[in-house]
């Protein structure tokens, strides 16, 4: 989708993919090698003006090599806030944006002071390497919390749970002279720790919530010199924002803004990285994008349906697998909602998921 829309602003894209038979060869030169090797870096170092990437989990050291040779951007340094669950919290407590309470966990040693400050029910993850909840484990009583340190082993974090109303996450972009725009709040659900659909923009924000998301991705991008798209996911609570996640990187919860908003994500990343001036995003009405996961629906009856918009990424299905993403658009939420209903319908064994009613003010 990077290349998608990068491809129109004159530029040609090369991948670093090392699973076979990747999306990415439709729309570019594939190196078919892992992350770190060396050869391949080389040939990147060489052949490339500017490195970016859409996945945090990319090696440190990968990533070190390539920015002595050419500008890797987002910075590294992003990748490091982003890559321990620990590191990117103390982050945002240090820049005063509120997260869950939150204490490290390695030892049965901890588990008493961790959960004085996290509270039970508290959620236990790994550190490094969890996604779409992959690694995480509720634990209701001090018993689980045991049980989760032993099946999850040391270098975790144990946050307090939250019962929040909603999950949103802002997408805004930061360009090499430091200027920012960014999206309105998205709404987001997911099952099974994976994110099902997003609506946008989120119904029912204040300016006064905007803002502040606005102002904590300002803050974050500022000190880290970010250039490019960063998205946070954060929890809405009794009119309180707090930060649960951040991604440096192009963002699921982003995927809306290709037919929703004038200027995708895609596209102001590509110019953020390569130092265009970014667009300030314009989003004419409410947009949905529901993720297709695991089946391939008709795309002859998703077409059909008013306002949506097919996006397939050409993966082999395998359960779980995100294959793509249908975006709906349409003057009012009234009519996402029908087109969404429509569109739950063709994707098997997804019961819908709605977007919260518009709460008055
Ligand atoms: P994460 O990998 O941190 O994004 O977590 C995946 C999902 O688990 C989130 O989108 C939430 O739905 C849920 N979750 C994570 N942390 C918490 C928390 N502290 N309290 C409640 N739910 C959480």
């Amino acid at each position: 989708m990077l290349a998608l829309e990068g491809i129109p602003l004159g530029h040609r894209f090369t991948f670093l993919e090392p699973s076979p038979d990747p999306p990415a060869a439709t729309v570019g030169t594939v190196i078919p090698a892992a992350y770190d090797d060396p050869g391949a870096l080389a040939r990147i170092a060489r052949e490339a003006d500017v490195v970016t990437y859409e996945f945090e989990n990319v090696p440190a050291a990968s990533a070190a090599y390539l920015a002595e040779r050419l500008p890797v951007l987002p910075p590294p340094r992003a990748l490091g806030a982003t890559q321990d669950r620990l590191a990117e919290k103390q982050m945002f407590k240090s820049l005063g944006i509120p997260t869950a309470p939150f204490h490290s966990l390695d030892t049965p040693g901890d588990l008493a002071t961790a959960l004085a400050t996290a509270r039970l029910p508290a959620v236990i993850k790994t550190r490094r390497f969890g996604y779409d909840g992959k690694g995480q484990i509720v634990a209701r009583s001090p018993a689980e919390a045991a049980t989760a340190l032993d099946t999850l082993g040391p270098g975790l974090i144990a946050e307090q749970f939250i019962h929040f109303e909603r999950e949103l996450s802002i997408l805004a972009v930061r360009s090499r002279d430091g200027r920012r725009v960014s999206y309105p709040l998205t709404e987001n659900h997911h099952r099974g720790g994976i994110l099902r659909a997003s609506y946008a923009p989120a119904p029912g924000i204040t300016p006064a919530l905007q803002a502040r998301a606005a102002d904590f991705a300002a803050r974050i991008m500022d000190q880290l010199d970010y250039v490019g798209v960063l998205a946070i996911e954060l929890f809405l609570k009794n009119d309180r924002l707090l930060a649960n996640e951040m991604a440096p990187r192009v963002h699921n919860s982003g995927h809306w803004t290709l037919d929703g908003a004038d200027t995708s994500q895609f596209e102001n990343h590509i110019r953020a990285v390569t130092g265009l001036p970014l667009s300030a995003p314009r989003v004419p009405g409410p947009a949905a994008m529901l993720n297709i996961i695991g089946e391939l629906p008709d795309p002859s009856a998703v077409t059909a349906v008013p306002g949506a918009h097919l996006h397939l990424y050409d993966k082999v299905p395998q359960p779980g697998r995100k294959l793509g993403h249908v975006n709906i658009t349409g003057s009012d939420e009234a009519t996402i909602r029908a087109s969404a209903e429509q569109i739950w319908a063709l994707l098997p064994g997804e019961p819908p998921v709605l977007p919260a009613g518009r709460r008055p003010g």
